[in-house]
C-alpha cells in the first residue's frame, strides 16, 4: 500500500513513514493511492465482534507490512485498554431512528484518544525497532493537544510540543495540557488563535532545515495514521445498526474535517453510508463552501464548542483531491489561492462533493437549547459539540435511514456551558477528579515561527 500527496509532487511512501512524517514536503496531504475494499461478507462478518476485532479488519489492508498481524493486533488491543467503557464506542438510542455514537470514553475524553492512543503505540513500535526518535509537533483547539500529551508522555523516543491558542481552550483542556510531569511534554500557549498555531506547525514542516534538524513529526489529523484509525467506528457502529443491508448516516461536529473524512474513507471502502452530514458552530467555512462553492476564509469568532472555532479546515484538502479527480496540480493552485483569502471550487467538483457531504450550521443559542431539549427529552447530556451534531441530525434527518451523531466529547470536558444551559454541572470521571489541584506547567509564546523554533530546538530531551 502506497500513500500519495493531494499536492502531486511529493515521493509516494509506504504506511510507517507516511505516519512518521505527517505532512508531505510538497506541502500536501497523504491519501491511500487506492482504497481497499470490504465485501458486504466481509463486513457481515463484523456482527458481533468486539471493537478491537473490527479494529484490526478495517485497517489491516491500509498499513502494507509496516506491522505483523500479531504485532498491529497486540498495538490495537493496548491502545484501547485503558478506556472507560468496555464497547470502547457505545451507540445510545436518542429517538426515533437517531442514535448517538458516545467516542468520549478515553483517557482525554474526547474522540482524538480513538486515533491518538493507536498512534502512540504505533510510533513507540516504529521507532524502538528503526533505533529513531523524533519531535512531536502538534497544534490544537484543546482535544488534539491534550489526546497527544497523553498518549506521549514519558515515551523515550519522542518529545511532544503542543501548541494552544491562548485563553481559548477550557479550563479542563488546558489543565489536560499544562499538568503532566513528565519532561518529554511541553505546552506551548501561542498569543494567536487556533489558525495561527495550524498555520505555524504548517511553516514548520515547510522550513526543511529545521524540520530535518528535529526530526519533525506531525499527530495533528493531516496524519494519515489518525484519520484511519476513526474509520474504525463508522464500522462498528453501523454494523451494529444493520449493515451492510441497511444503509446508515451519520452527522459529524466538524472542524478540521478529519473526522468526517473517514466516514467518507469507510463508505468509499464499501460500507453502505447513506448521507454524511457536516455539522458547524458559528465558523461556518464549511457550510458555506458546501453551499456556494466558495471557501473563502474569515475570522475566527470564538464559541462555546472552541474544538470547532476554525477557518481553515486541514483534512477538507483530501476531500477536494478526490472531487478535483485526484488532480494534484489543481490542488496546489487551490491552496495557493487560498493563502490570497479563498478560492471557488469548480462545478464539477462542487458535484462530487454534493454526493457525498451535506452540511449545516448551528448558533451558539441553539446550541444551548439543543443541549436543554436533550437532557429533558432524550435522556442525553451533551457536550457543546455534540449537541451541534445532534441539533443538525435532528433538523435534516431522513426518517427512512438510521442516523448516527457522533458525540465527540464528554460534557465535562465543557462544563461551563452544560451548566448554563442545564443547571447541571457534570463532574469529571474519578480518574482525573484531582486535575484542579494538580501544577500547570506552560510557557506563553508570540505567534512567530523563529521563536517557537528556537523554543523546540532548546527544549528537545534527546
Ligand atoms: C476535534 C474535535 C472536533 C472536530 O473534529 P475534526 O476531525 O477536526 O473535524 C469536534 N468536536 C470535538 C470535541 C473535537 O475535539
Amino acid at each position: 500500500m502506497q500513500y500519495i500527496s493531494t499536492r502531486g509532487s511529493a515521493p509516494a511512501l509506504g504506511f510507517e513513514d507516511t505516519m512518521l512524517s505527517g505532512l508531505a514536503r510538497d506541502g500536501g496531504l497523504y491519501v491511500p493511492e487506492t482504497i481497499p475494499q470490504l465485501s458486504p461478507d466481509d463486513i457481515r462478518a463484523m456482527h458481533g465482534q468486539s471493537y478491537e476485532d473490527i479494529a484490526f479488519r478495517v485497517m489491516r489492508p491500509f498499513i502494507g507490512d509496516a506491522f505483523t498481524d500479531e504485532v498491529f493486533a497486540d498495538l490495537i488491543a493496548k491502545a484501547y485498554a485503558g478506556f472507560g467503557h468496555d464497547a470502547r464506542a457505545p451507540l445510545v438510542q436518542l429517538g426515533n431512528g437517531h442514535f448517538l455514537l458516545e467516542l468520549f470514553h478515553g483517557p482525554t475524553l474526547a474522540f482524538k484518544d480513538f486515533a491518538m492512543q493507536l498512534i502512540g503505540q504505533m510510533f513507540e513500535e516504529a521507532l524502538t525497532r528503526r533505533g529513531d526518535r523524533v519531535t512531536i509537533v502538534g497544534a490544537t483547539s484543546g482535544d488534539t493537544g491534550s489526546a497527544a500529551i497523553e498518549a506521549f508522555r514519558g515515551l523515550d523516543a519522542v518529545d511532544v510540543f503542543i501548541l494552544f491558542p491562548h485563553g481559548r481552550v477550557s479550563d479542563v483542556q488546558r489543565r489536560q495540557m499544562t499538568t503532566p510531569v513528565e519532561d518529554n511534554v511541553h505546552a506551548i500557549a501561542i498569543d494567536g488563535d487556533f489558525d495561527d498555531c495550524q498555520a505555524r506547525l504548517k511553516d514548520m514542516f515547510n522550513h526543511f532545515e529545521f524540520r530535518d534538524a528535529v526530526r519533525l513529526a506531525g499527530v495533528n489529523s493531516i496524519n494519515w495514521g489518525r484519520v484511519l484509525a476513526q474509520v474504525v467506528y463508522y464500522f462498528s457502529s453501523a454494523v451494529s445498526l444493520g449493515a451492510p443491508d441497511r444503509k446508515i448516516s451519520f452527522t459529524v461536529p466538524t472542524g478540521n474535517f478529519g473526522d468526517i473524512f473517514a466516514g467518507y474513507i469507510a463508505k468509499r471502502m464499501g460500507l453502505p453510508i447513506d448521507r454524511l452530514v457536516v455539522a458547524t458552530n458559528h465558523n461556518d467555512i464549511l457550510h458555506r463552501c458546501l453551499s456556494t462553492g466558495g471557501y473563502v476564509t474569515d475570522s475566527v469568532t470564538p464559541t462555546i464548542s472552541p474544538s470547532m472555532d476554525i477557518q481553515v479546515s486541514s483534512n477538507f484538502e483530501r476531500a477536494l483531491f478526490d472531487a478535483y479527480d485526484r488532480d494534484g496540480a489543481a490542488v496546489a493552485q487551490l491552496m495557493d489561492e487560498l493563502k490570497a483569502g479563498g478560492f471557488h471550487v469548480s462545478q464539477g467538483a462542487m458535484q462530487v462533493l454534493r454526493d457525498h457531504y451535506d452540511s449545516g450550521r448551528v448558533s451558539e443559542d441553539q446550541t444551548l437549547a439543543m443541549i436543554t431539549q436533550a437532557q429533558d427529552h432524550m435522556g442525553e447530556l451533551l457536550c457543546p459539540h455534540s449537541a451541534i451534531g445532534v441539533a443538525v441530525a435532528e433538523a435534516q434527518r431522513d426518517p427512512a435511514t438510521p442516523m448516527v451523531t457522533l458525540a465527540t466529547a464528554h460534557p465535562a470536558k465543557f462544563p461551563d456551558a452544560v451548566q448554563k444551559a442545564t443547571g447541571l454541572r457534570p463532574p469529571l470521571p474519578e480518574r482525573m477528579a484531582d486535575l484542579f489541584d494538580r501544577t500547570e506547567r506552560v510557557t506563553r509564546l508570540a505567534n512567530d515561527l523563529d521563536t517557537l523554533e528556537t523554543h523546540i530546538k532548546d527544549r528537545i530531551t534527546s
